[in-house]
């Protein structure tokens, strides 16, 4: 099985084959102080840097009103392929087209000579990988609250006919009121028409779903995101992703097995096992849908508190 396209990022991650950096011809961008656009009407100031991904940066600027924003940017010497633009331009036309409380929010696309730039809704408190790190792992009552936000991103994504593929807590943000914003679409793609099979093997190598790795023929469509949303609630209430080897080959021979592990020294109520075991379930067709997952009794039978608690960043909180 070929690698996939998008290198885990997450540092506790296994080594994946060394994989060429989109850019690593090119050198990463260092965009102006003042960011302006070619008609000098859009302007930011850089006031910080927030992250690098696979081929951008990602800076904190401000707007002349004061309002924070978070900016990221792609050198023009990253496009000079035909296949990196049309790349890019499918990241920026899914995007823009999403407007969703959980989904964070497309603001502007421009240009200078040298980069092109995407301002963002800002996500001041890091992605739920940063905070997990930091947690260990997640109460159930908070990995509900997550999940219902979560999936209600996923649903309005499936509806719009976009299919994420590379949902992963890395890419799960948090605004300053704990809300989750789903960011990235890099991967992304449009199904243009019904029915229509997507054949790129892509994603990331913990959150991949089966028939991306051995369907190849058949393609894949939008239960994968479901597949990465059952990986994801057992990673906030394990605190490790269930098919996590030391390598990548591994993982493939786990994930196309479907074995993992509930470990007995973290102990989980039979209802959030028993919904984990739902979702992970190989035949895509057979997989739970959005509406039966929300349905399930670990969120009918469970507290769902109407809110996270900002020092939750740190510590457990107690919902009682
Ligand atoms: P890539 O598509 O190149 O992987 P990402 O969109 O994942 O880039 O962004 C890279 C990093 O920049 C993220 O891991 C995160 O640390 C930071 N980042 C991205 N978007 C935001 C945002 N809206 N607010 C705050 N930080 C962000």
């Amino acid at each position: 099985t070929p690698p996939p396209k998008h290198q885990e990022k997450e540092k506790r991650q296994p080594h994946s084959p060394p994989l060429p950096r989109q850019n690593s011809k090119t050198t990463p961008p260092s965009p102006p102080k003042v960011i302006c656009d070619y008609t000098g009407k859009l302007q930011f100031n850089r006031i910080g840097f927030l992250g690098e991904g696979g081929f951008a940066r990602v800076y904190e600027v401000q707007d002349p009103r004061g309002t924070r924003l978070a900016c990221k940017v792609v050198t023009k010497t990253s496009l000079k392929t035909k296949k990196a633009k049309t790349k890019l331009y499918a990241e920026i036309k899914i995007h823009r087209s999403l407007e969703h409380p959980n989904i964070v929010r497309f603001q502007e696309c421009f240009e200078d000579e040298d980069n092109v730039y995407m301002s963002l809704e800002l996500c001041p408190s890091g992605s739920l990988m940063d905070m997990l790190r930091r947690r260990r792992r997640f109460t159930e009552p908070e990995s509900r609250v997550f999940m219902v936000q979560l999936i209600g991103a996923c649903h309005y994504m499936h509806t719009h006919q976009v299919i994420h593929r590379d949902l992963k807590l890395g890419n799960l943000f948090l605004d300053a009121d704990m809300n989750v914003k789903v960011g990235d679409f890099g991967l992304a793609a449009l199904i243009e028409n019904p029915g229509e099979r997507k054949k790129t093997i892509c994603g990331t190598p913990n959150y991949i779903a089966p028939e991306v790795l051995f369907d190849t023929a058949n393609g894949h469509s939008f239960e994968v995101d479901t597949w990465s949303i059952g990986v994801i609630l057992y990673t906030l209430v394990i605190g490790r992703p269930p098919f996590q080897t030391k390598d990548v080959k591994a993982i493939y021979q786990r994930i196309r097995d479907n074995v993992y592990e509930f470990p007995a020294d973290r102990a989980i109520s039979s209802n959030a096992q028993h919904l984990i075991q739902q979702i992970l379930t190989p035949d895509p067709q057979m997989r739970p849908t959005l509406h039966e997952i929300v349905d399930h009794p670990f969120f009918i039978h469970g507290t769902v508190p109407s809110a996270i608690p900002s020092y939750a960043h740190d510590r457990a909180p107690d919902f009682r």
